[in-house]
């Protein structure tokens, strides 16, 4: 990983603009002060949502209580920072089209936290949660796409970004509850390319995830097109505050 830091490492850091030097920083191109105000989401996190896990659950595999009693559809998920602090300005700013430079960083860690959790064993495409396309027209790029680029690069993989479609806009509601999400994402993502999808095992990108409900009908609509397994990765995960 030290090379690949050492070919990452920005010459001011990725928040507050401050000049570091090459050996202060981590991958996400931070300078000390705002390191602090990232959290690494721990390797022991929930294999399913990647959440935490109460330390009184079975081990292993140690699953939250909320994927014990409602299975997401894809095989497992891994995020990479907790969504909070300095990490949440830095995702909101990718998100939002104005840190197009995050990509590279973040899809680095991605890509190097998916091969540490055996993410990529069997992997054959790299697929990016697909944008709405006006939305992603305002904002220049579509930040899922950016970070599939990114891990497919990193992976060696081979990436599509038409394999799927997203066919209904998002909802603009905001505080939703987790069924509420589920519903407004139903039959939101169509396969376009099914030739591509039908006997492989999808690595699945995501920027953040808060309830999980984007990607699990993500994966559910590549799985009815005949994929083997669906995993998932996204540069952030947003943590109910309690589990
Ligand atoms: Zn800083
Ligand atoms: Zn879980």
């Amino acid at each position: 990983m030290s090379r690949l830091a050492d070919a990452l490492l920005p010459r001011a850091c990725s928040s507050c603009k401050t000049p570091i030097s090459s050996r202060q920083t981590d991958l996400l191109g931070l300078c000390d002060p705002c390191c602090i105000g990232v959290t690494l989401v721990p390797p022991d996190a929930c294999p399913g949502c990647g959440g935490q896990v109460p330390s009184t659950a079975d081990s292993p595999p140690r699953r939250c209580p909320r994927c014990i009693s409602r299975p997401p559809t894809f095989e497992r998920l891994k995020a990479v920072v907790v969504y909070g602090g300095t990490a949440r300005d830095l995702v909101l700013r990718f998100k939002h089209g104005k840190a197009f430079s995050l990509a590279r960083p973040f899809g680095a860690m991605m890509a190097a936290v998916a091969a540490r959790d055996g993410l990529l064993e069997g992997i054959d495409l790299v697929v990016p949660v697909p944008a709405w396309p006006a939305r992603a027209v305002a904002r220049r790029y579509s930040p899922p796409a950016r970070l599939a680029l990114e891990v497919a690069r990193m992976t060696g993989l081979p990436c599509d970004a038409k394999v799927l479609a997203r066919v209904r806009p998002p909802s603009s509601a905001a505080h939703t509850s987790p069924r509420q999400r589920y519903e407004q994402v139903r039959g939101a993502f169509a396969v376009r390319r099914p030739d591509k999808v039908s006997g492989h095992a999808i690595l699945l990108v995501d920027d953040v995830v808060t309830t999980g409900a984007t990607a699990s009908e993500v994966a559910s609509v590549l799985l009815a097109a005949g994929a083997t397994r669906v995993v998932v990765v996204a540069a952030a995960i947003s943590l109910p505050d309690e589990v």
